[in-house]
């Protein structure tokens, strides 16, 4: 597989597949990282006289009520201040008014193409990688860089397809998540994984994976629910994933000693913070409760497991990380492995986004989670297939 510093870059057409997706709220970019972690690649091109292409999706296209509020303009602006540069934005995905502005680009000149998944509303052209869409999009160009980590378990015309087709490498971006990731292929031990977030049955592979691996699981979030009742217990109202618990029950009575599961939980009646809340037993919860956070004894065993490790991987908040009350638990575990200098991959939008003033304490934040899960399942990425 080829990098960026492998190919012959200077004053070519280089098109970049960004991850430009951004969370956004009211209008305004809420968080920047994933444009910032993007500016190694382009200003690299930048350095070799390159004229600079650059694609991205944002957010989802159903219906044409979604494209007005995931247009990459705002992208393109944030972007120009953050180069202290002019970005050229197109309003279009392919067309004359895109091929002409190609043309036009003079050595050093960026250009942004509208989000690629606006031509996800004609037939998922986009997501399905449409054979003609990616030649289209290769034919604009002379060479590919693949940056997007976010998108690389998927096969879409913007990675896949213009790769199929041109000279194509990985960027700065995508090389620096493998190398983090790479260090799970062999963990330095104890190894221990975290995982929380809602469901049981969107980490399955992520446990059959790693469970042989790792020395233990700590198990957080809404899927400790589905745990504990496949172990007996009553959760109340808390979350549970009915279609998972034969498989909890497997693990557990597989792997006794390495699935750790929570002693006592914050409760509430509804998922709110307005709501009173308190903590309590694993064994106390009524019918009426729902576990939104895992409480204080279980935050104290967990830390104890984590003293002595040499790699951490963590997918997933503990608690309910919308709702203030219910971060603490979260909040305070990476807290403990920042101060503890223990060796941690975060992978998936909460957490990173909760370590985002850990910024460069953390050993690794990932900007993919499901690429990172998918990474993590064991499972081939097709962005990176395609380049091999
Ligand atoms: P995931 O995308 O699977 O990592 O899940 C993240 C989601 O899990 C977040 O939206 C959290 O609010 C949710 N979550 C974490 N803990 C709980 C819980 N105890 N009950 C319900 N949802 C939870």
């Amino acid at each position: 597989m080829k990098k960026i510093t492998d190919l012959k870059l200077d004053g070519k057409k280089v098109l970049i597949r960004c991850d430009f997706n951004v969370p956004i709220k009211n209008g305004k970019i809420v968080d920047d990282n994933r444009i910032k972690e993007s500016l190694k690649t382009i200003n690299y091109c930048l350095d070799k006289h390159c004229k600079i292409i650059l694609l991205s999706h944002l957010g989802r296209i159903k219906e044409k009520a979604d494209l007005e509020k995931n247009s990459l303009a705002i992208v393109a602006k944030r972007l120009s201040k953050l180069l202290n540069k002019e970005v050229i934005f197109v309003d279009q995905t392919r067309g004359e008014k895109l091929e002409k502005a190609v043309e036009a680009l003079s050595e050093g000149e960026i250009l942004l193409v509208q989000n690629t998944r606006y031509e996800d509303l004609d037939g998922k052209k986009e997501s399905s990688n449409n054979k003609e869409l990616g030649k289209y999009w290769a034919s604009l160009g002379d060479v590919f860089i693949n940056d997007a980590f976010g998108t690389i378990h998927r096969a879409h015309a913007s990675n896949v397809g213009i790769a199929s087709n041109i000279e194509s490498a990985i960027g700065f971006l995508v090389e620096k998540e493998l190398n983090a990731l790479s260090c799970l292929n062999s963990p330095e031990k104890p190894f221990i994984v975290v995982l929380g977030g809602a469901k049981v049955k969107d980490k399955i592979g992520v446990i059959k994976n790693l469970i042989t691996k790792a020395d233990y699981i700590l198990i957080g979030g809404g899927m400790a629910f589905t745990f504990l009742q496949s172990e007996g217990y009553d959760v109340g109202n808390s979350i549970v994933d009915h279609d998972s618990i034969d498989f909890c029950n497997e693990m557990i009575s597989k792997y006794p000693n390495k699935i750790v599961l929570p002693v006592d939980i914050n409760v509430t009646s509804e998922y709110s913070n307005e709501t009173p809340n308190q903590i309590k037993d694993i064994t106390e919860i009524s019918s009426d409760e729902m576990g939104l956070d895992i409480g204080p004894k279980t935050v104290k065993i967990y830390k104890k497991y984590l003293k002595n490790a040499k790699t951490v991987v963590w997918n997933g908040p503990l608690g309910v990380y919308e709702l203030s009350k219910y971060k603490k638990s979260t909040k305070q575990i990476l807290k403990y492995l920042v101060d503890n200098h223990i060796k941690t991959i975060l992978g998936g939008g909460d957490i990173v986004a909760a370590a985002k003033n850990y910024k460069d304490e953390i050993y690794h934040a990932s900007t993919g989670g499901g690429a990172t899960l998918e990474y993590l399942e064991g499972k081939k990425l097709p962005g990176l297939e395609v380049l091999k």
